[in-house]
């Protein structure tokens, strides 16, 4: 039961509930989850922390937009089964976003708890309603309406692509799925490590989309077998949702790059979690990866790949060429790789890879970096200092970030894209230069976050389904600049109220 005459300073003053943590030295030898979530006991507590603000600004730090004090409640009342349907109202995904959302820069950012303690552990707490709901099997069904007659092709099932068709089918709208893939899921299952997200919580995902009747086809290239225009004009479909991604590595463009044992995060982490090369023989997926193993990049990719390489038992070396400080990977991604024995050589530039006599990377060269004074903007940079080291390796792992997928603009001339390969919509409806035709996630921002990614994807829905009722009547703002940005989350709010 809850204590309602608990004070908000009282409340201010008590201290986080933390997830207790798989012990380093356990965890780098199993492929389970590293939290272990919380007990019903300790969620109810540590939902007791939110003050209740009158103007809650956590709400608005959700992409989505969940109704985050009313789920708190519930937890803090122990009635999880409310909670669940409290946040389904808003996000389909909870247990993935519970997990893997960044909510130190988004809900609990702005959780007014935070100003003077820890912040209400919000993420964490979906994350025990969506266990809670999964383990008690909860009926997550939604009504399903009668048929529009309308029908709307999806490319693409990462978490844009499933959200769009699970808010058009609850509009009544017969929606298909292509997935270039053999399965969906998209950089939720063939990126973000089982020990971060398992893989039967987005199986359990995908399945509800399937039992709400949306249809899946898989190993479908849309752009190779079929175009925009033939899903448009030939296949009978109403609408198009592009949420294809952006799954194109960028490189250094330095010496040696194309030595055989050079990866891209992508293909690395692909062939481990996609085609499970880490249960090889059993998974006919072979890895090749020596013993040593250089990741280059400090982002959250790279972390992922230095902890996935330790799983797989080599010794993995993260080469960066700022300081740790400057390190773009969120702190706890950072701070479970170093618990995990994870070599990390900071102000390392790698300038070229040297090759063995069968074209196979055996070293890689680096310059020794210093960091200059902070610029106007606070910002200090790598500068050379004209000192080498030479280290031997067997592998490198590229986690540099990705550029958007080119397939479909490269045979969609009408499809408009910026000079980086990025779907221009109009900001505001995720609408494209192409009639019926709308966007959203990585492929209109670039490297984004699930979160977002479903954020975009829920207006999308908004916009299209007003597009098939014929109710779609806005002036389209698409830039034509090839210099000029994707979507922001910013961009999205500021202009996307209507
Ligand atoms: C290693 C890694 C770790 C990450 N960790 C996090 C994290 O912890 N938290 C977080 O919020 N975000 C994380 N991200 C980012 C996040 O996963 C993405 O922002 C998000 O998945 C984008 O969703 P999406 O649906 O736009 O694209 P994707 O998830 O990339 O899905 C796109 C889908 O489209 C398919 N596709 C592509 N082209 C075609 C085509 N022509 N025809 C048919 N299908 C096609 C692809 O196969 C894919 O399944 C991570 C990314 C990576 C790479």
């Amino acid at each position: 039961m809850a204590d309602d005459k608990k004070t908000s300073k009282e409340r201010m003053k008590k201290p986080r509930n933390h997830l207790p943590l798989q012990e380093a030295a356990a965890r780098i030898g199993n492929w389970d989850e590293v939290p272990l979530g919380y007990t019903l006991a300790q969620a109810m507590d540590e939902a007791s922390r939110c003050i209740h603000c009158k103007k809650p600004e956590c709400i608005g730090g959700c992409p989505v937009g969940i109704d985050i004090p009313a789920f708190l409640k519930l937890v803090e009342e122990g009635d999880v089964a409310s909670a669940a349907r409290k946040i389904r109202e808003k996000n389909f995904l909870p247990a993935a976003c519970g997990r893997v959302c960044p909510q130190d820069k988004q809900c609990e950012a702005v959780c007014i708890v935070g100003k003077k303690n820890d912040p209400v552990g919000i993420g964490n707490l979906e994350r025990f309603v969506a266990d809670y709901e999964r383990a008690h099997k909860l009926d997550r069904l939604p009504q399903i309406p009668a048929p529009t007659g309308k029908k709307v092709a999806i490319i693409g099932a990462g978490p844009a692509g499933l959200t769009c068709a699970y808010e058009l089918r609850i509009k009544g709208h017969d929606v298909t799925v292509f997935e270039a893939f053999h399965r969906g899921g998209g950089v939720m299952v063939y990126g973000i490590p089982r020990f971060r997200l398992p893989l039967e919580i987005i199986d359990e995902d995908l399945q509800l989309l399937v039992d709400m009747g949306v249809k899946f086809y898989y190993n479908m290239i849309i752009g190779k077998i079929l175009t925009l225009d033939e899903l448009l004009e030939k296949e009978g479909f109403d609408a198009v949702f592009i949420a294809s991604g952006a799954g194109l590595p960028k490189m250094l463009g330095i010496k040696g790059e194309n030595l055989n044992g050079i990866y891209s995060a992508n293909e690395y982490l692909t062939r481990i979690y996609l085609m499970h090369a880490n249960h090889f023989p059993k998974f006919p997926t072979p890895l090749y990866q020596g013993k040593r193993v250089a990741v280059i990049g400090a982002g959250n990719t790279a972390m992922d790949v230095l902890r996935t390489g330790k799983r797989m038992g080599v010794k993995v070396t993260c080469y960066y060429r700022r300081s740790r400080d400057e390190a773009p990977a969120r702190t706890e991604e950072l701070e479970h790789a170093e618990q995990e024995f994870i070599d990390f050589k900071w102000l390392s530039n790698p300038v070229e890879f040297i090759g063995d006599e069968n074209n196979f990377v055996k070293a890689i060269k680096c310059e020794v970096m210093k960091l200059s004074e902070p610029d106007e903007s606070g910002r200090r940079k790598p500068m050379s200092t004209g000192e080498f080291f030479v280290d031997e390796i067997d592998t490198v792992v590229f986690s540099l970030g990705c550029d958007v997928n080119p397939i479909i603009p490269s045979v969609t001339p009408d499809l408009r894209i910026n000079k980086w390969g990025i779907i221009m919509v109009d900001h505001a409806t995720c609408h494209t230069s192409k009639k019926g035709v709308f966007a959203g996630g990585d492929a209109i921002t670039g490297g984004s976050t699930v979160i977002l990614a479903m954020g975009q994807a829920k207006n999308a829905a908004k916009h299209m389904h007003e597009y098939l009722m014929g109710e779609f009547k806005y002036e389209l703002d698409i830039p034509t600049d090839p210099n000029a940005s994707g979507v922001t989350w910013e961009g999205r709010f500021a202009k996307g109220k209507r």
